[in-house]
């Protein structure tokens, strides 16, 4: 492969090209590898604790510096708050580290239990059971829940855990326009018209991953409830983040009740890893027993299961800390629009849309170099013609970070042609 041909190429190239031997196809990618890589676009060293500035090592010199974070999902900060990190220390001295072995048999502690009952109480649902990932769970759910012959609409937007949901277990599903309680509707009546008695899950999510904009939660669970579906709702991006108290989609819609399962992950807010399902004693007791990826997997590790009580405790108790959230967020886009991007955040990730014509990879590098660690988004993750650089904010960042982040941000947008002084290229 010549090097403007390993410039040129994209993983999707390499998804759409895949034929040879595994040794072909290794070498293909490889020139793909080593440039995302050289370029600090992926795999990127960092080198301590995920807050407002962190540590990073460059693989081309071996040296550290630091840069300003946003690109993690530790919206509030708690991934080095030291109450949590000592709960931590303190249950993995009492417990070991882990069970080695799934929920079922030998993997679940008290600790395990008493996780369970708090996210129960958190998100107002009669019981709740914990995976080892958020992914995990959106497949245990579906695979869990749905039957053939059942029937899943869900969000075009959905996260590809749902999708993969979808595949694992052959579940036969519709998709519908992105948030458009119209297109749903639509679907449901015709669903229900042609086979009235089928079992079906609507599901989406409270805050999409990708532009961080809130679902239209009230009016798809009056739908659901009018055509006898079930909702499903990822409330990943939404917990810890909305709602008065942090308990997510249903307290800032004020509609406690009206979910049938919600999903949520501990690698956001929680900063940590692992995932859970709740709803009825009946549905948890049920996928107890047919979620495979909670059967046949082992259970959390203790210093996370400890870590999330701990959160748990620590959102009660620093009501404050989801405010500072919005209030950055606040900040952040004022400060963005002031310079010339249209943007209008609803949630804490912030998109900034790369024209086709740019690089993301390029872009992501630039700032980089200036100090910012902000995560572009490429095909598979979105469509080809929609990469954009993410920006997820955090509680902990200073209104000095912010300024430092705008004018980095400005400056290399501007190197690239896409800021909207120079060209019409900025879109939200
Ligand atoms: N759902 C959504 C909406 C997500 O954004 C993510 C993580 N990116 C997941 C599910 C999977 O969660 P986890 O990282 O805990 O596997």
């Amino acid at each position: 492969m010549t090097s403007a041909h390993a410039e040129n190429f994209t993983l999707e190239h390499y998804l759409r090209n895949a034929g040879g031997t595994f040794e072909d196809r290794f070498s293909e990618f490889r020139p793909f590898v080593d440039r995302v890589r050289g370029m600090g676009f992926v795999l990127r060293e960092v080198t301590g604790a995920a807050g407002p500035v962190v540590g990073v090592r460059d693989d081309a010199t071996g040296k550290g510096r630091e840069v300003i974070m946003l690109g993690s999902n530790n919206y509030l900060g708690l991934a080095d708050e030291p109450q949590i990190i000592e709960a931590a220390v303190a249950a993995t001295r009492r417990y070991g580290i882990g069970c080695g072995g799934p929920p079922l048999l030998n993997g679940t502690t008290s600790l395990h239990r008493e996780l369970e009952g708090r996210l129960a109480a958190f998100k107002k649902c009669e019981s709740a059971m914990v995976f080892s990932s958020g992914y995990l769970a959106n497949v245990g759910m579906l695979t869990g829940l749905m039957r053939r012959g059942d029937v899943l609409l869900y969000d075009e937007q959905s996260h590809a855990s749902l999708i993969d949901g979808i595949q694992i277990g052959r579940i036969r599903s519709i998709p519908f326009a992105h948030n458009d309680t119209e297109d749903l509707r639509l679907g449901l009546e015709q669903l229900r018209l042609r086979e009235p008695d089928r079992n079906v899950v609507v599901a989406v999510e409270g805050v999409y991953s990708m532009d961080g904009d809130i679902a239209a939660l009230p009016r798809i669970a009056e739908l659901c409830k009018t055509f006898g579906a079930w909702l499903a709702l990822d409330d990943a991006h939404a917990t810890g983040v909305l709602g008065a108290t942090g308990r997510g989609s249903t307290e800032h819609f004020g509609i406690d009740g009206r979910v049938d399962v919600t999903m949520g992950s501990f690698s956001k807010v929680f900063a940590s890893t692992g995932g859970f399902l709740c709803g009825s004693g009946a549905l948890v007791d049920t996928l107890r027993f047919f979620a495979r990826s909670y059967m046949f997997s082992a259970s959390l590790a203790i210093p996370i299961v400890a870590a999330v009580i701990a959160g748990i405790d620590y959102l009660e108790a620093h009501p404050e800390r989801p405010r500072q959230l919005r209030t950055n967020v606040e900040y952040f886009a004022a400060s963005l629009r002031a310079v010339g991007f249209r943007i209008e955040p609803q949630t804490a990730i912030i998109p900034i849309m790369v024209p086709e014509s740019v690089s993301v990879a390029e872009v992501v590098a630039a700032l980089y170099r200036d100090g910012v660690f902000v995560n572009g988004i490429e095909y598979p993750a979105v469509p080809s013609n929609q990469g954009r650089l993410r920006i997820s904010v955090m509680a902990t960042l200073t209104t000095e970070h912010i300024d430092t982040c705008v004018a980095a941000i400005e400056r290399v947008a501007g190197r690239f042609g896409f800021h909207p002084d120079q060209r019409d290229g900025v879109r939200c």
